[in-house]
């Protein structure tokens, strides 16, 4: 998956498809049983960075308090080539932290990127679901709190790919494998709940209003 130094760089119609990517899921066009948030998003602007370290997310709390622009409400998408898909700053933890707040996204993620089963754009509408306070779906296991949203079924760990029907906990309902913020396949992503949703109404409120 790395890419050679100097390289990574990403279209403006990938960024261009990004954006609808995310507007898409926000808009839970993916499901009739997805929620459908209150969050669109809109591209303020595109800057460029020639620098190899930066690329490979070295110096990274150094790279993106140099470069973030905005407030609480500005979602700031880095795009870096390292050893994940994504990873995402709590919005509680921007009043802390406001310098780093945002999140970072592996450019083979992008809609047409090159790692395979993950190039749908959908890594980015996880992250953001982190970013607006989500939790993944097997945060917590098999217990009632779970990942803190009562609509979401508990499951004992990360989904890998699309195992339709997978039960994990005995606890009530099957596995969520379709939700944004487990782990499964871009293809098998299709919903945000009606009780995320919520929470991120509440933490936007609370956090980055
Ligand atoms: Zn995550």
């Amino acid at each position: 998956m790395a890419a050679e130094d100097g390289t990574g760089d990403v279209t403006d119609q990938q960024i261009d498809q990004q954006i609808a990517v995310l507007n898409n899921t926000f808009a839970g066009n993916e499901d009739s049983n997805a929620a459908d948030t209150s969050f669109t998003f809109s591209l303020a602007g595109v800057d460029r960075f020639y620098n190899d370290t930066w690329h490979r997310d070295g110096a990274s709390k150094k790279y993106r308090k140099q470069t973030r622009e905005g407030g609480a409400n500005a979602l700031n998408i880095w795009l870096v080539d390292f050893n994940y898909l994504g990873i995402a700053q709590f919005p509680w933890d921007y009043t802390q932290s406001p310098g780093t707040d945002g999140v970072r996204v592996h450019v083979g993620s992008l809609p047409g990127g090159s790692i395979q089963n993950f190039n749908l754009g959908e890594t980015a509408t996880h992250e953001v679901g982190h970013w607006l306070g989500l939790y993944h779906t097997f945060q917590g296991g098999c217990t009632a709190l779970n990942d803190e949203v009562a609509d979401t079924p508990a499951q004992s760990s990360p989904t890998d790919g699309c195992p339709a029907g997978r039960d994990s906990c005995s606890l009530p309902g099957l596995d969520p494998i379709h939700n944004y913020m487990d782990y499964s396949y871009d293809s098998c992503y299709t919903q945000f709940t009606l009780g995320q949703s919520g929470r991120m109404d509440d933490m936007w409120a609370a956090y980055r209003g």
